[in-house]
Order: C-alpha cells, then sequence, then structure tokens
C-alpha cells in the first residue's frame, strides 16, 4: 500500500464515526417525527371529528327549537343538513379507536346517538304543536345531553391521550438530544483517536528517517534507516540507506588515501637532516619531524602545541620567524651565517640558521608556517678555522712587513748606499705595495679582532655635525680630482651618537672613499644623518655606476669583490664597517640600481638627550 492510500486509510475511522452519527440522527428524527405523526392520527383525529359531532348535534338542538317554535320548514331543513355528516364523523370515529376504554365509549355514543335519532324521527312525526314541545323537553332534550355528554366524554379521552403522549414525546427528545450528543462525542473521540493512531502508524517510518539522517549528520556513517514496506517512504528510506553505504565507502577510501599522504610527507620531512617545525595559523606547533625532536627536543605529544620544551635561544628563533610569516611578511630568508642561532643538543652545540615559508590556504590567505633551521654548524667551524687562519697568517705576516718595509725604506733613502735611478724606481714600487699588504694586514687583524669581539669600544656622545665632516675632510683631493661633488647633511637640532668616534670615523671613511671610488665625473656623494626613533640612521648617497642585485647580498662578505672591477681593495672594507655597526648594536644595508647609484646606510643609537 503506498503512502498517499495509508493516509486515505487513516481517515476512514473518522468519516465511519461520522456515518454513525448521521444515521443515528436520521433514525431519531424519524422517530421522533413519527410520534407527532401518530398524535396527530390518533387523537388530533378524534378530538377534531368530536367538536363537530357536538357542533352537529347542538344545530340539530336548535333545528328543533325551530320546529318546537312553529317554524317547521326551517327546523327541518336544518335538521336534514347535519344528520348525514354526523353520522359520517361518528363512523371514522368508530374507525379510530386507539386509546384503552375508547371503544366503551364509543359504542355509548352510537348508543345515545341511535336514541337521539329515533326520538328525533318520533318528534318530527309527532302533528300538534303542544305534542312537539312536550316531546321536546320530555325525551329530545335528554337524549341531545345524553349524546352530547357521550361526546365530551371521547373528546376528554383524546384530549388527555395527547397531553400525556406530548410529555413523553418531549421526555423522549430530552433523552434523545442526551443521547445524540454523547453519541456525537464518542463517535469523534473514537475516530480521532483511531485515525491519529493509524496516521502515526502510517508516518513513523518518516521518524526512523529522520533520525537516521540527524544521526548520519553526525558524523555516523554506519546508520542505517530499518523501514519496512513497499511505499514510498520505505523507497527514500532504500535510497538513504545506499548513499550512507556510498558516503562511507568514501570516507573509507580518501580517508586511506589521506593517511597514505600523511605517511608521505610525514616521512619526507623525518628524511631531513634539519630540525623542521609546522605552525598553525594560531601559533600552536602542528607537526615536527624527527630532527627536531632530537635537536629542540620539542616532541608533538608533550608540547600540546607550544614550544615550552625549547631552550629559549631555540624558542626565541622560532617565535621570531614564526611572527614573520604569519604577519604576512613572506618567507623569511637569512641575511647571513651570522644569523645562526647555537643550540644546546645531545652531542654538542650546534648552529642553526633560520628560513620560514608560509602555508597557503584554500582562500589563498596564510594559514600556517614552516620553520626549518638548517645545521650550519660544520660551515661556521669551516668560517672560524678559516678567520683563525687568516688571523693567524695576518699576525705571522706583520712583523716581517715592519721589517721588510723598513729595509726598503732604507735601501730608498740610500742609508745603505748609493743606488741608480733605476733601482730606485723599483725600490718605491716595492714599498707602496709593502704598504698596501701593510694595510691590508691590519685590515684583516681588526676584522678578526672584532669577529672574536675582542675589540673593546669606547662609546662616546658624538655630534653628527662634526663626524660628517671629518669623515669627509679626507676625501676632498680624490673627489676633486675625479671631478665629484661631496656634500654633507648632518641631522638638524644638533642630534648625537652613542659611539666610538673612531671607528664611526672609520665606517663613514671606507663608505666615502667607495662611493668616490665608484662615481664618475660630474657626480655627487652626499653623507646624511638624521634621527629615527631612538637611533641615527647615517647615509652616503652616491650616483655613480651602482650594484646588479646579484652582488648586493653579497657585498658585505670578506673579500668580495664585484667580479670585473679592480680597485685596488681587497673586499674587506664593507666587511669591517658592518662589524663596527653591529658592535655598536645598529644595523648596516644598501640600497642601489646600476647605472645610477648606490646608498650605503646604517644606523647606530642615539645619544641619550643631556639632562636640563
Ligand atoms: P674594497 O676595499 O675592495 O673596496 P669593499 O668591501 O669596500 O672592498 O667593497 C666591496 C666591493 O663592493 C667593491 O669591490 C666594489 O666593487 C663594491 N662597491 C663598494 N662600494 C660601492 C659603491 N659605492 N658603488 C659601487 N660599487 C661599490
Amino acid at each position: 500500500m503506498n503512502l498517499r492510500d495509508k493516509l486515505l486509510l487513516a481517515q476512514v475511522p473518522l468519516a465511519l464515526a461520522l456515518l454513525v452519527v448521521g444515521l443515528l440522527a436520521v433514525n431519531t428524527l424519524d422517530r421522533v417525527g413519527r410520534a407527532g405523526q401518530d398524535i396527530l392520527a390518533d387523537n388530533y383525529r378524534s378530538v377534531l371529528a368530536m367538536q363537530r359531532i357536538i357542533e352537529h348535534l347542538e344545530r340539530l338542538d336548535s333545528a328543533a327549537l325551530f320546529i318546537v317554535s312553529g317554524e317547521q320548514r326551517r327546523g327541518v331543513e336544518q335538521a336534514d343538513a347535519h344528520f348525514q355528516p354526523l353520522e359520517l364523523e361518528l363512523r371514522l370515529q368508530e374507525g379510530n379507536i386507539t386509546e384503552p376504554g375508547e371503544t366503551e365509549a364509543t359504542q355509548e355514543l352510537r348508543r345515545a346517538w341511535i336514541r337521539y335519532r329515533a326520538d328525533y324521527d318520533a318528534f318530527v312525526g309527532l302533528g300538534a304543536a303542544d305534542a312537539r314541545r312536550g316531546a321536546y323537553f320530555e325525551t329530545l332534550s335528554p337524549a341531545f345531553r345524553t349524546a352530547k355528554a357521550a361526546t365530551q366524554a371521547i373528546l376528554a379521552l383524546n384530549q388527555d391521550a395527547m397531553v400525556r403522549k406530548s410529555d413523553a414525546l418531549q421526555r423522549q427528545s430530552r433523552r434523545v438530544n442526551t443521547l445524540m450528543v454523547t453519541a456525537v462525542v464518542v463517535a469523534l473521540v473514537g475516530g480521532l483517536l483511531a485515525s491519529a493512531s493509524l496516521t502515526h502508524r502510517a508516518l513513523r517510518p518518516v521518524a526512523v528517517l529522520s533520525q537516521a539522517v540527524q544521526r548520519l549528520g553526525r558524523g555516523d556513517l554506519d546508520t542505517r534507516a530499518v523501514v519496512e514496506g513497499r511505499d514510498e517512504i520505505a523507497g527514500l528510506a532504500r535510497d538513504f540507506n545506499s548513499m550512507a553505504e556510498a558516503l562511507r565507502q568514501y570516507r573509507r577510501s580518501s580517508l586511506g588515501e589521506l593517511l597514505q599522504a600523511q605517511a608521505a610527507s610525514q616521512a619526507a620531512i623525518d628524511s631531513l637532516p634539519d630540525p623542521v617545525v609546522v605552525f598553525g595559523v594560531d601559533g600552536g606547533v602542528l607537526n615536527v619531524n624527527r630532527s627536531a625532536e632530537e635537536v629542540l627536543r620539542l616532541s608533538l605529544e608533550g608540547a600540546g602545541g607550544s614550544l615550552g620544551q625549547v631552550t629559549p635561544e631555540g624558542r626565541s628563533v622560532l617565535e621570531r620567524v614564526r611572527a614573520h610569516v604569519l604577519g604576512g611578511k613572506g618567507p623569511y630568508l637569512p641575511r647571513g651565517y651570522e644569523e645562526a642561532v647555537r643550540v644546546e643538543g645531545p652531542d654538542g652545540d650546534r648552529w642553526l640558521l633560520p628560513r620560514g615559508s608560509p602555508v597557503y590556504g584554500e582562500a589563498g590567505g596564510v594559514a600556517g608556517a614552516t620553520v626549518l633551521l638548517q645545521d650550519v654548524t660544520r660551515l661556521r667551524r669551516f668560517d672560524e678555522l678559516k678567520n683563525d687562519l687568516v688571523a693567524t697568517v695576518a699576525h705571522e705576516f706583520r712583523t716581517p712587513l715592519t721589517s721588510l718595509r723598513m729595509a726598503i725604506h732604507l735601501c730608498a733613502e740610500e742609508v745603505a748606499g748609493p743606488i741608480s735611478e733605476k733601482q730606485a724606481d723599483l725600490l718605491f714600487a716595492a714599498r707602496e705595495d709593502c704598504e698596501r699588504l701593510q694595510g691590508i694586514v691590519d685590515d684583516l687583524l681588526d676584522l678578526s679582532k672584532l669577529q672574536a669581539g675582542r675589540i673593546v669600544l669606547e662609546v662616546r656622545r658624538v655630534s653628527t655635525e662634526s663626524v660628517l665632516e671629518d669623515a669627509l675632510a679626507p676625501h676632498r683631493a680624490a673627489a676633486d680630482t675625479g671631478n665629484v661633488r661631496l656634500m654633507a647633511e648632518p641631522a638638524p637640532d644638533g642630534v648625537e651618537v652613542a659611539a666610538d668616534p673612531e671607528r664611526l670615523q672609520l665606517v663613514l671613511s671606507n663608505l666615502v672613499a667607495n662611493a668616490v671610488r665608484h662615481t664618475g665625473p660630474g657626480g655627487d656623494v652626499v653623507v646624511r644623518a638624521r634621527a629615527e626613533g631612538e637611533r641615527v640612521r647615517f647615509e652616503v648617497a652616491d650616483t655613480g655606476v651602482g650594484i646588479a642585485p646579484e652582488h648586493q647580498s653579497r657585498i658585505f662578505e670578506k673579500f668580495y669583490r664585484v667580479p670585473g672591477e679592480n680597485t685596488g681593495g681587497a673586499g674587506l672594507g664593507l666587511s669591517i664597517a658592518q662589524e663596527i655597526v653591529q658592535a655598536h648594536g645598529g644595523e648596516m644595508g644598501l640600497t642601489s640600481q646600476p647605472g645610477q647609484g648606490s646608498t650605503f646606510w646604517f644606523t647606530l643609537p642615539q645619544a641619550a638627550a643631556r639632562p636640563g
């Protein structure tokens, strides 16, 4: 049976109840109507007949009185007009006996009527007027009263019966009323209950299906809707079950693929020798590789997403890179090996260089960050080794170089005897090279001391105005020769910087020398200083050849020179300058456009305002 038939069937009890009530009502109305009709047929007809008989008797009596008073013709005519109708009414009554005692009363009337009729005929047959009057008063008038009394008795009998029956009818109608109301209530309640129960049974599968849908919605893919039958809901339940099965299969296969992919990517990051930490968008740790677990002692289970277990150095570098990447500043690339942090590991200290890259979400926004700590311990050892070697060599060069220079100098000055002009030229060239070599050796020793932190800075308040002028002075001659304009723009309001004046002088001098050297005739070199928050920013800007982007990142490296340029330097000036700036707690960098010039900048702490 389909759902529509079931719902129609559920309405049947209600319809049946209505039908029963309707039939009951029709039947009851019929019975009440028939009872009324009975009263009409049984009694009202008799009452009418009796009233007419009394009327006829009265007329017959008045006709007799006409005859007594001498109006013979009128009396006889009137009497003749009433005999027949009275007889008809009497017969009608005789055919309508309905009440107990009515038979006897009717027979009584018949007898009285026969007697009255006989007496009337005898009365009319008398010739003399006196005889008629006598007969009237002696026989006819008593017979009239007897007949009238008999008629009235029947009338009373029927009227009483009418009153009685009407009372009974009223009582019955009240009973019927009560019965009808009860029947309607019972039928309606019964019908409604039966219909509701049938409707509930017909719709129960819908509830079963709805619960199954809710369970599926909560993720229970094993749920099924058990609905028997062949109706539409059973069909829907079958479709639902196949959908749930398909979903479960899909979940299984996609879960399997997902697990496989996750295992593969975990194996991939585990295979990396360097620690890798993956952060979520909220900054919590999402994943770490084996190396991170070993080196940083950061386990995913124990950490609960925080960096609490990592050593302070490791934590600070991870937090710095994480903040950079999650802050939407793009990938984080280290500027050099000096950014490497030392982390105490199970097998000795390690130097780790951080790199960070964003993980982009589906919407294109940053959904996380991957931080890789590249292990540069070996490279750093090599660097240290190289520095030590260079420092040792420079140190060992210094004394022989000094005696060599001294010897050449003495020879060139002819202290050890006269020399030819040619010999003098050779000795002067040798002395120049010796001085250049001495400069390089000094630079190298300076650099190694700076890098080893062995140089003690004598920090004082230095006015930017004086320092800029002092830095430009030694280069004016070279600038004039090369037709380059040199300009100083000190910071206004007498800003002072907290620095070692000699070292600061060296930094600026190196930068100005480079700028003059790389700027063609007619070009400008500007040295300026300005306050920037709690720091002072120095800039040396030229309109010279500029530096190609690929060299900009390496220009501060030791011994690095732009290929193809031979300016006589050893590529140490910028390294020394940067070491000095960093030793002051400052930063250094450059912006440059090939063919348009370069601007080298660095920042140093501003001297605190003088009290008062
Ligand atoms: P050097 O002492 O050999 O000049 P530096 O460390 O001072 O070494 O400079 C490194 C390299 O940077 C130089 O070889 C030069 O090519 C380049 N350089 C430095 N300053 C400038 C500048 N202002 N304009 C163009 N190139 C520059």
